[in-house]
Order: C-alpha cells, then sequence, then structure tokens
C-alpha cells in the first residue's frame, strides 16, 4: 500500500455514518494506514494503536516529536484491558460516568501498546470519543487506534475536516469529513497513575465536575519551557496551539482590558501592521473603527460557544495575514480553565496586566 501519496476525503452524515466508507477506513487502519476523522473535541489522526510502525507514521505526518505522547481512543470499555493494565475501580467509576466523552485517563500501559504511543513512559493515555463516526469506525477495525489532534505540530488544533487538509494534505491516507467539531477543545486529561489523581490538562470535562467525584483532585498545569528537564507531558509545552501571528493576551477588569486592547490596537495599526482581534460578540464594536479585522468568538457568558470557536478563529485571522492578534483572558474556572489554557499557550505564555 502506498501512504501518504493521495488523500482521499469522504464527506459522511455524522448521525449515520455510511457503512460502506467507515469499512473502507478501517481496512487502511488495519493495514497500517492513517486516517483523520471527527471527534466532538477536535479532529483526529488515527493509526492502529498496537502496530508500532503505524504509531511512526502519526509522528512524521504531523512533525509530532516523539517525545510527546499520544492518546489511545477505545469504543467499548472492555478494551480497557487489553491497552491497559492493573486498572483501577474508579477508572471504570469515570468510564461510566464521563465515556464516551472529552475524559482522558491516564492509567499503566499494556504490553499490546507499543511504547513509542507513549513517549517511551510506562503509562497510556485513554478515551472514548462521543462522535458516531469514530465510534463506527473503530468498531469496524475492531482497534484501539492513537489519535492525536490533526494538525501539523503546534498548529490550532484542527476543528474541521478543511483545517486538517490545510496541514496534513498528502500526509493523511483518509479525511473522514463529518462537519465542525462540536467542543473544539481537547480533552481533559486525568492522571490515575499517581497517589491523588491529577488534572494534566483542563478541558471538556470540568474539574469542578471531576471534584464532585475525587474531592482531592488538583489541577498540575504544567507550563513548561522546552529546555525545562522532567518533561512527563510534553503536550504542557507552552509554545502549543501557535498562530502564524503573534498572540497577545490581554487580563485585567473588563473596563481595563478593552482600553489597553485599543491602544495596543492602534499603536500596532500604526506602525503599519496587520491586527486581528479575536473578541466576545459584546466586545467587537470596540474595534469597529479602526482597520483591525475582527473575529466573533460568541456572546462573553457563552464560554461552549467561544469554545468551540476558539480554534477556527486563530485559524482564520492566520489565513487572513494579520501579523499579530489581540485577545481577552477569561476568567479560568469551569470551561473558562480550558480557554485560558489554550490561550495562555497561544500567546507562549505571557499574559499583559491590564490596569485601570
Ligand atoms: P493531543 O491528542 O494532540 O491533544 O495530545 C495528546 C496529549 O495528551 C499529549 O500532548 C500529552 O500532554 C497527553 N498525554 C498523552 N499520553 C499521555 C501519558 N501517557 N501521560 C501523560 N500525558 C499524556
Ligand atoms: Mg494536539
Amino acid at each position: 500500500m502506498a501512504y501518504f501519496a493521495d488523500t482521499k476525503v469522504f464527506q459522511l452524515n455524522p448521525q449515520s455514518p455510511d457503512a460502506q466508507i467507515i469499512a473502507r477506513a478501517a481496512a487502511i487502519l488495519r493495514e497500517g494506514g492513517l486516517v483523520a476523522f471527527p471527534t466532538e473535541t477536535v479532529y483526529g489522526l488515527g493509526a492502529n494503536a498496537t502496530d508500532a510502525a503505524a504509531v511512526d507514521r502519526i509522528f512524521s505526518a504531523k512533525g509530532r516529536p516523539a517525545s510527546d505522547p499520544i492518546i489511545v481512543h477505545l469504543y467499548d470499555v472492555a478494551q480497557l484491558e487489553q491497552v491497559a493494565r492493573d486498572v483501577p475501580p474508579l477508572a471504570y467509576d469515570l468510564a461510566r460516568r464521563f465515556w464516551p466523552g472529552p475524559l482522558t485517563l491516564v492509567l499503566q500501559r499494556g504490553a499490546a501498546i507499543p511504547p513509542n504511543v507513549s513517549a517511551g513512559m510506562a503509562t497510556v493515555a485513554v478515551r472514548m470519543p462521543n462522535h458516531p463516526i469514530p465510534l463506527a469506525l473503530l468498531r469496524a477495525a475492531d482497534l484501539p487506534v492513537a489519535a492525536p489532534s490533526a494538525n501539523r505540530f503546534a498548529r490550532p488544533s484542527a476543528t474541521t475536516a478543511a483545517h486538517v487538509l490545510d496541514d496534513l494534505r498528502g500526509h493523511v491516507d483518509v479525511v473522514l469529513d463529518g462537519g465542525a467539531a462540536v467542543i473544539g477543545l481537547e480533552s481533559t486529561i486525568l492522571d490515575l497513575t499517581k497517589e491523588m489523581p491529577e488534572v494534566l490538562r483542563p478541558g471538556g470535562i470540568t474539574l469542578e465536575r471531576l471534584r464532585a467525584l475525587i474531592p482531592g483532585v488538583r489541577l498540575v498545569t504544567r507550563h513548561l519551557q522546552p529546555d525545562d528537564a522532567g518533561i512527563e507531558a510534553p503536550g504542557m509545552l507552552l509554545k502549543h496551539y501557535s498562530p502564524h501571528a503573534e498572540l497577545l493576551l490581554f487580563a485585567g477588569s473588563a473596563e481595563a482590558v478593552r482600553v489597553c486592547m485599543q491602544a495596543a490596537a492602534r499603536e500596532r495599526l500604526s506602525a503599519g501592521q496587520r491586527v486581528g482581534v479575536l473578541a466576545a460578540d459584546e466586545d467587537a464594536p470596540d474595534f469597529a473603527a479602526t482597520a483591525a479585522v475582527v473575529f466573533q468568538l460568541g456572546a462573553r457568558a457563552d464560554l461552549p460557544q467561544i469554545g468551540t470557536n476558539l480554534f477556527s478563529g486563530l485559524r482564520e485571522l492566520d489565513r487572513q495575514g494579520v501579523d499579530v492578534i489581540l485577545v481577552s483572558a477569561v476568567e479560568p474556572v469551569g470551561l473558562g480553565a480550558a480557554i485560558y489554557d489554550r490561550l495562555l499557550r497561544a500567546a507562549e505564555g505571557r499574559v499583559i496586566e491590564c490596569k485601570s
């Protein structure tokens, strides 16, 4: 089979995916090829998780360093025994409550999963996506499927098939187009291999919801720089989800941020730069009189909508060729924690504090 020569794109109805197309894509996975598919979080770039050579193709297609581990996707809780060992009862409790859904569990890696999936670590990250297309695909292939986000390394995650093709055309055998991802932010990662479970990445399942089940759970955001020693989850690197443009993240009271962002927009525009703004709907008029390109994320209070639109906003402003993107921080509470985390990484860890 000739890998990567030619990327085939199939449109699928996300509610009732065509069984013949699913069977074709499943056969490609079984033969060691790469299939990109939608999930409820972002698009995934999938390969047979039990085939080290197939998993290597993911790393080369994405330009992803071998030190960055990949999440394994399941269609049935019973597969946990195949991909992990010493699975604690808490994992089954959480799976019952949150799967299929945007919660990834870090467990002890089972013998069926080759080390390259987990960047050589003794653990494995697993989840069950809440989307009929990957569920049907994984069932048809009858495989656990390793699938990171379907974007070039360090780029904003892909939330549409068009984003996948922008980054990976010619590097993936099949793209299953099932429309835009609903959540738009990657899964919450919960490490169950520690004495006390730790959230390594905030996502669609909030810390507050996990606390109801695991009162002591902590959010451990390791906003590491690339040269830091002892990186446990290198996806935690600060430079991540980056647009080509420089991203300026503003924090402070709503009024202070408004003044600060308008001043920054004026300053950059008069310096001859093309300026983009990611703005809540209510804030968009603040920039209407300027030459800035405004992408509206949704109503300020509608965090799910802002989450859905965040990565496509970064990509759209990049496409329009802006030099700099201005965006206001959100309160890191509930789903806001996941949005704030992605913004902070896209801003390479720098926050501009605005004083009124
Ligand atoms: P992505 O699927 O591209 O959103 O990235 C997967 C991320 O999951 C990685 O960058 C890591 O941060 C995390 N991850 C995957 N496997 C493990 C693991 N075994 N232990 C800890 N974190 C993991
Ligand atoms: Mg990713």
